[in-house]
């Protein structure tokens, strides 16, 4: 099986992420390493020579030429942060770490803040991560298929006609001999050929073979020049075809890791960015040892984002 070589990776241990990014200090660096790789650049004028002026919190940067006082996470995510660095890069750590998930509970533990913290952070940094997986495409031959999420929620109605039940689409692009190389997976509002039209746009580059089950709404990814083979299910069970091997392990490793972690969650708010951290952590699963520095670069990457903003999850995403 091919997942082996992804479980029995060394990935990233404890102790070397401790040595790494263990104090104040080195997170600093690592951050100014990422944001100005060529040494700092004053954003308003573009100055490189600066003074250092030491707050009570961070450390800031005083452009020399037009005086203009700057932190290392002015301008990303992190912007204003009250948190010591070494608790976003614990936080970078946990998040890239855990396979399924991890949820904002268990990370209010694990770092010792409060919950709303907890929920900020986790939320900031799967906002980043869902930003920089909708810059892919998938393209070549895609496997996809139809699949509802949650419904579970307490006090919810259950079943499919629960309010917290999420219609998604779930993709996979395949290599030559077969094997899965990315993912995408989104919410959409209903399973209509609009619906699908949409989806195919943000998620498919020009000239996919799409493989998917006989469902109409499929012949929508038409509408970006792709093409569209239908396997027709025929009262088998979608598992037992090959041509849906792959679709079928990450629908069910999502399922997994929804219902294992994220079991309160409100997925009709939330779905879109908790799908794109899913996803991000997928498409890199190759890479394990790098996911502290490559969720690091995300966030650098990510626009700052205020607390109402990130509530309003729909506005965000
Ligand atoms: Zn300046």
């Amino acid at each position: 099986m091919p997942m082996n070589r992804i479980q029995f990776q060394p990935g990233m241990s404890l102790s070397q992420f401790l040595e790494l990014y263990g104090t104040e200090e080195q997170c600093e660096a690592a951050l100014q390493q990422t944001r100005w790789p060529d040494g700092f650049r004053c954003p308003r004028c573009g100055e490189q020579e600066h003074g250092l002026v030491y707050g009570r919190r961070h450390r800031r940067y005083q452009c020399r030429s037009c005086r203009h006082q700057t932190t290392v996470t002015a301008g990303t995510i992190m912007e204003a942060t009250k948190l010591p660095l070494t608790k976003w890069f614990q936080a970078f750590y946990l998040v890239g770490d855990a396979k399924t998930g991890i949820s904002s509970l268990s990370l209010m533990r694990k770092l010792g803040v409060n919950y709303r913290t907890a929920w900020l952070l986790h939320n900031k940094i799967m906002q980043a991560m869902s930003e920089r997986e909708k810059t892919y495409v998938l393209r070549g031959k895609v496997q996809l298929d139809d699949a509802y999420l949650g419904g579970e929620r307490n006090g919810g109605k259950p079943g499919r006609g629960s309010e917290n039940k999420v219609p998604i689409i779930a993709a996979v692009s395949l290599d030559e001999a077969g094997h899965p190389i990315h993912v995408k997976v989104a919410k959409v509002e209903t399973f209509s050929f609009a619906a699908i039209a949409d989806w195919a746009q943000d998620a498919l580059a020009r000239g996919c073979e799409v493989i998917a089950d006989g469902l109409a709404c499929f012949r929508a990814v038409a509408e970006v020049g792709c093409t569209h083979q239908p396997v027709i299910v025929n009262g088998r069970h979608p598992k037992d075809l090959p041509d849906f091997r792959w679709i079928n392990t990450v629908i069910s490793n999502l399922k997994t890791s929804f219902s294992g972690t994220f079991h309160s969650l409100r997925f009709e708010k939330y779905a879109a960015r908790y799908l794109g951290a899913f996803c991000y952590r997928f498409n890199r699963r190759f890479h394990l040892e790098e996911m502290t520095g490559r969720i690091l670069r995300a966030t650098c990457n990510c626009n700052a984002r205020p607390e109402r903003i990130l509530r309003g999850a729909e506005l965000a995403t």
